[in-house]
């Protein structure tokens, strides 16, 4: 296609000849230079023209089964069972309204209704793990947004479309892809209403995101600047619709099992009924979580409306943790042997070094999170010293180093 430029070739769009505008490639009756063809994709992709290459263009064979989408969650997340399957279906649903939409078009007799989801479980249990695992296998955009850094449009802090904006980048600019892609928000708990009664003063963190949040939800045409940041006049923006794009929410929601309980106490005529009451699994009332509780919790009736899919993460016992540090792909154990295994020395954990850590991460409730900390202040010393000490031998461990660095 490329032809060594003679003096008579212009670029045919911005009329520079190869001297200035570099090597111009020859069409049929015409050339083009780069800058004029990088503007010419830009502009295919904001109009929403994804080309066939795209690497989120989804094929038939590219959608993932249930099965198999929960099968590739086991080998990053530890149990969660209930979110892992809730999830897979959700996202496997999400792919099949897509290949529905497109194919029915506006002519569609049925209308296929999004399953936004939100995953209550309290800090470090696998919330965010799961969302970017999912990521991970998606050939849809997805990216990851704070509820807690979003205030209604004119306050200071971020923009609730921003989201939008950071979904449009992971779509490197191509609109059609980001118009299906998923959209994880962290913390959205902290996003609450702070009381069931108006306030005088404007709660411009609270319900004022959630109503913004209900117009992204409800699948609206929203315009965003490209790069982010406020609107302003004479600003070019791009429309979004984001009727297809599929919202998955995470929180704590600390202290909602005190209303899980209460309602389950007062309401005689539950789910099942009243003999079940007394098999009730005090220790984990998240997992009777309804979107009454999510109401009361501060979440306005519109907004719990719009997340039909809601499942709890359990809390992580002992055992659980013991499995985190050593079974997933990128398990905390596995990683600092690779590391090890660079200055060529073999590591290993004697297990009741594991036992320590583990029981040590139940004393400070920190769930997963806090097995990384405690692994770090033990490791620090030894990845100080090891490298330069002991190349190519073996280091075991032992519980009594361990508890040494920890300083027991
Ligand atoms: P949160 O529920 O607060 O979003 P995260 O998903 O951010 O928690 O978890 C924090 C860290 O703990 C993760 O990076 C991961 O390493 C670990 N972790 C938490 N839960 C699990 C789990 N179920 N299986 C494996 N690792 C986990």
């Amino acid at each position: 296609m490329s032809k060594k430029p003679t003096n008579e070739e212009h670029c045919s769009f911005c009329g520079r000849p190869a001297s200035q505008a570099g090597m111009l490639l020859a069409g049929l009756n015409g050339y083009i230079c780069h800058d004029c063809s990088e503007q010419a994709g830009k502009i295919f992709k904001e109009q929403g023209q994804t080309s066939q290459n795209s690497k989120f263009t989804i094929q038939n064979s590219d959608i993932p089964v249930p099965t198999d989408i929960k099968a590739f969650l086991d080998q990053y997340v530890i149990g969660q069972d209930a979110a892992k399957r809730v999830l897979s279906v959700a996202v496997y649903n999400h792919y099949k309204r897509l290949k529905y939409n497109a194919e029915h078009g506006d002519k569609n007799d049925v209308e296929i209704e999004k399953s936004n989801i939100i995953l209550v479980g309290e800090t470090g249990t696998g919330k965010t793990l799961l969302a970017r695992t999912i990521a991970r296998l998606l050939k849809v955009p997805f990216c990851i947004a704070d509820a807690t850094t979003l205030t209604e449009a004119g306050y200071v802090g971020d923009d609730v479309e921003n989201v939008l904006v950071r979904l449009l980048q992971a779509a490197d600019y191509d609109v059609a892809a980001c118009q299906r892609g998923i959209v994880f928000i962290d913390e959205i708990d902290k996003i609450a209403r702070k009381s069931e009664n108006t306030s005088i003063t404007r709660d411009v963190s609270g319900e004022g995101v959630q109503q913004a949040l209900l117009k992204l939800l409800e699948g609206a045409l929203v315009s965003v600047p490209p790069e982010g940041g406020r609107k302003h006049p004479e600003q070019k923006l791009i429309t979004i619709d984001t009727r297809n794009i599929l919202f998955i929410c995470g929180g704590a929601f600390d202290g909602i099992e005190r209303a899980i309980a209460s309602r389950l106490n007062s309401n005689v005529i539950g789910f099942k009924g009243d003999e079940t009451r007394a098999e009730l699994d005090r220790d984990n009332m998240l997992q009777y979580v309804q979107p009454m509780d999510i109401k009361k919790f501060g979440l306005i009736p519109e907004l719990v409306g719009r997340f039909p899919v809601l499942t709890a993460l359990q809390p992580l016992d002992s055992d659980a943790l013991r499995r985190i540090l050593v079974e997933p792909k990128n398990a905390l154990v596995k990683q600092y042997q690779e590391l090890f295994k660079m200055d060529d020395i073999t590591l290993e954990f004697a297990p009741e070094t594991l036992d320590l850590v583990v029981e040590r991460a139940v004393k400070y409730h920190l769930g997963a999170r806090g097995l990384r900390s405690i692994m770090e202040s033990i490791m620090t010393d030894l990845m100080f010293d090891l490298p330069s000490l002991a190349k190519g031998s073996t280091y075991t461990l032992t519980p009594d180093i361990a508890r040494e660095k920890m300083k027991l």
